[in-house]
């Protein structure tokens, strides 16, 4: 299974360039797409999804033009966009029926073999007779999922799942992805560096419209190994240290002090010593190669 995206751009009226040319291969498995609000990220996922068309480009599933190809593609496919809609006061059960029905699924056994399972996936079962409109934010995005199963898709789009989830519901819902993520291209949006390391076979960083690099996140890693350093430093020096190096990020130990990670292909200076490089040092030293950002500060 292979989704193949060339030369993709996108400018809406207003001016933004929100896709920059983009091109990428995606293979069956966990697909992270990374970036920070306004990359591009909703747009490029809208566009696969067919719901809105690129200026230029063209995208192949499997060989299937897709553009070009709209109500085909669209059977074997999954969406849960980032803004979802309002549910009604239905339970998962009986709203899980109706939707199947509608997507034809007529013979009552047959229904019911896919309604249970697809409960089963995404942890609802026992559930499945409460309302949908009084689930909490994980519940509501887990049934999102159980909801594109039903017409068991070959390609699923999840925009941001897991923003505004808490810890818990964060970890559950990544766990039904994980499950579902074997058998099918699972694209998945996210601004937050763990959602990718915990859970993504191949990763894109995308910024700006561009996709700034692609790889899987251990390869990523691995590339920036030996080439992240640390410090401590008071407050008022961390902007002299800012000028001085190339400052990855900083965030606060337990003395009130920072600690400051800086890229440098040898040893920056006296005071440094060698950190084992993470995806977020990845992440912030791609960001910042390519374009001017502030450092981030780490809570
Ligand atoms: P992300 O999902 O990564 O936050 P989006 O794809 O939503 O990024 O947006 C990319 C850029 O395009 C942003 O600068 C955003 O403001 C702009 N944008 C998104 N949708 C529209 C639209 N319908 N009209 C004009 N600009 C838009
Ligand atoms: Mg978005």
């Amino acid at each position: 299974m292979i989704l193949s995206l060339k030369n993709l751009s996108k400018t809406y009226s207003n001016g933004v360039k929100a896709l920059d040319n983009i091109n990428i291969d995606i293979h069956a498995g966990m697909f992270g797409l990374l970036g920070p609000n306004g990359a591009g990220k909703s747009t490029l996922m809208r566009t696969i999804a067919t719901l809105q068309a690129p200026d230029s480009g063209n995208i192949h599933l499997d060989g299937l033009d897709i553009l070009n190809n709209k109500m085909e593609f669209r059977k074997t496919l999954g969406y849960l966009p980032q803004e979802f809609g309002v549910y009604p006061n239905m339970s998962a059960h009986d709203l899980l029926h109706y939707f199947a029905t509608l997507k034809g699924i007529t013979n009552t056994s047959e229904r019911k073999a896919i309604v249970d399972k697809a409960l089963e996936v995404t942890n609802l079962s026992d559930v499945r007779k409460k309302h949908v409109a009084g689930y909490s934010g994980g519940m509501k995005q887990r049934f999102g999922i159980a909801q594109l199963l039903l017409n068991n898709p070959k390609l699923i789009i999840v925009d941001e799942p897991t923003a505004g989830l808490d810890p818990a519901e964060r970890h559950r819902f990544l766990n039904v992805l994980r499950e579902i993520g074997t058998n099918h291209i699972v694209i998945f949006s996210t601004h937050i560096v763990d959602d990718v390391k915990e859970l993504c076979t191949s990763m894109a960083i995308l910024n700006g419209g561009q996709i700034l690099c692609q790889s899987t996140p251990s390869q990523l890693v691995q590339e920036l190994d030996g080439k992240v350093w640390q410090t401590t430093a008071s407050r008022d020096q961390v902007e002299l240290l800012q000028k001085q190096y190339n400052v990855i990020s900083s965030s606060f130990n337990d003395a009130n002090d920072l600690n400051v990670r800086v890229y440098s292909d040898t040893l920056p200076g006296e005071g440094f010593v060698p950190a084992q490089a993470s995806l977020e040092d990845v992440y912030f030293t791609t960001l910042n190669q390519h374009e001017e950002v502030p450092t981030p500060q780490i809570a």
